[in-house]
């Protein structure tokens, strides 16, 4: 499909922080906004995911946005519709350093302000949840049942279907070269298929939003990082309602997927990622890995999302830098830049996500990054 000659908006990126974009500008009304993927939808970091949703973070504003997210994910089928296969079997975080127990010993009592039943377990209790797990220097863990995982390819497809039946045009296949601008304004954004006219771009380009977003003069600090996960067939001992599960210390984390598990952490082979994983689960040595994938954290340098207006050039939105936790925070993050791009109220106040945080010195780290 060849991109239209005009729009209101044009979202760059098909991920999920696009696709939601995309959905809440048309059901705002705006029925000409388009989507330029330049491969498919989901291709970037989305369709890489882990798909994990979880209230515990350090930061008051991600809890916050973690609370509405869970909502919009439990009713995902409703609005915008689709199954994504949410299952809140809870995130477990093993702790085995005292610096941890402090910094989530906070977070809880943060946490629990603002209303998640978030709590802090005994080692022996974290055994009870998952059988095996090696937890003789594990100091603490924390639980938190609203948490759990989705399937991220799903959700971006729910987004996109709902907002082309908006009207919204979504047009896959077609890169956006250069975001166009004169006099300080947004002008258009130039494709390999022609230029769309247009005052008001989303950059929803992921870890690639940089560059984008360099072609009008904004810099976006954010860098890749490449993360791997496995899987493996069906047959362990665990139990299927398996909690997203993460040795805070070494970032090794495992979830159920399909009927046998997914592995993760923060090696970039198997053989690493294998001893890591066996120190703290050892029957994970004994199981078949049938393959795996990896992609990209966008990493801020605070670990934050980068998301705001640019003071300029005027029309331009950017959502990008959620090293690590972008697939969960989609639903508002979406709605926030397409209110944003509309000029409409959000409901957040994300202005300390904004870009100039960084040359203001007003940095607020994400403790809780995996
Ligand atoms: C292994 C792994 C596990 C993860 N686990 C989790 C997790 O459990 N929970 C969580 O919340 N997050 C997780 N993440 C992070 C999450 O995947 C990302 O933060 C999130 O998907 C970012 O979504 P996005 O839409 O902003 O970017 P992306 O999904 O990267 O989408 C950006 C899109 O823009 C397109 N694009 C780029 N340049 C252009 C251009 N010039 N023109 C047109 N299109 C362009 C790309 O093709 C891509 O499809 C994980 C990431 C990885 C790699």
């Amino acid at each position: 499909m060849q991109p239209p000659g005009s729009a209101t908006v044009v979202v760059i990126g098909g991920g999920i922080t696009g696709a939601s974009a995309l959905y809440h500008l048309a059901k705002a009304g705006c029925a000409d906004a388009v989507l330029l993927e330049r491969d498919t939808l989901g291709a970037g970091s989305t369709s890489k995911a882990a798909g994990g949703i979880r209230a515990q973070f350090s930061d008051e504003l991600n809890v916050r946005i973690a609370l509405e997210c869970v909502r919009r994910f439990e009713r995902f089928a409703e609005e915008p519709g689709g199954e994504i296969d949410f299952k809140q079997w809870g995130y477990l975080f093993l702790l085995s350093r005292d610096e941890d127990v402090a910094s989530f010993d906070r977070s809880l009592a943060l946490q629990q302000r603002l209303g998640v039943p978030s709590r802090r377990l005994e080692p022996a209790e974290a055994a009870e949840i998952v059988p095996g797990l090696v937890v003789d220097d594990l100091l603490a863990a924390t639980f938190c049942p609203l948490d759990g995982y989705a399937t991220p390819e799903a959700a971006v497809q729910g987004y996109a279907a709902a907002a082309a039946g908006l009207g919204a045009t979504i047009v896959q296949g077609c890169a956006a070269v250069r975001i166009a601008v004169e006099g300080g304004r947004v002008t258009g954004v130039e494709t390999a298929g022609g230029t769309i006219a247009t005052e008001r771009v989303i950059v929803a380009a992921g870890v690639w939003s940089r560059e984008l977003a360099a072609t009008a003069g904004l810099d976006l600090p954010v860098r890749p990082e490449a993360r791997h996960v496995f899987f493996t067939g069906p047959g362990d001992p665990l139990p299927h309602e398996l909690p997203l599960t993460i040795d805070f210390a070494t970032g090794f984390y495992l979830h159920r997927e399909g009927r046998g598990l997914l592995l993760g952490g923060r090696e970039r082979s198997l053989e690493e990622l294998a001893s890591v994983a066996a120190a703290r689960l050892p029957l994970v040595a004994e199981l078949e890995v049938r393959g795996g994938w990896w992609g990209y954290y966008e990493m801020s340098p605070d670990h934050n999302a980068i998301v705001g207006a640019a003071a300029g050039p005027a029309g331009l939105v950017y959502a990008t830098g959620f090293s690590g936790h972008g697939f969960q925070q989609g639903p508002v993050i979406g709605e926030h830049v397409a209110d944003l791009a509309l000029g409409r109220p959000t409901l957040f106040d994300l202005s300390p996500f904004a870009v100039e945080r960084f040359a203001e010195g007003a940095e607020r780290a994400e403790l809780n990054v995996i």
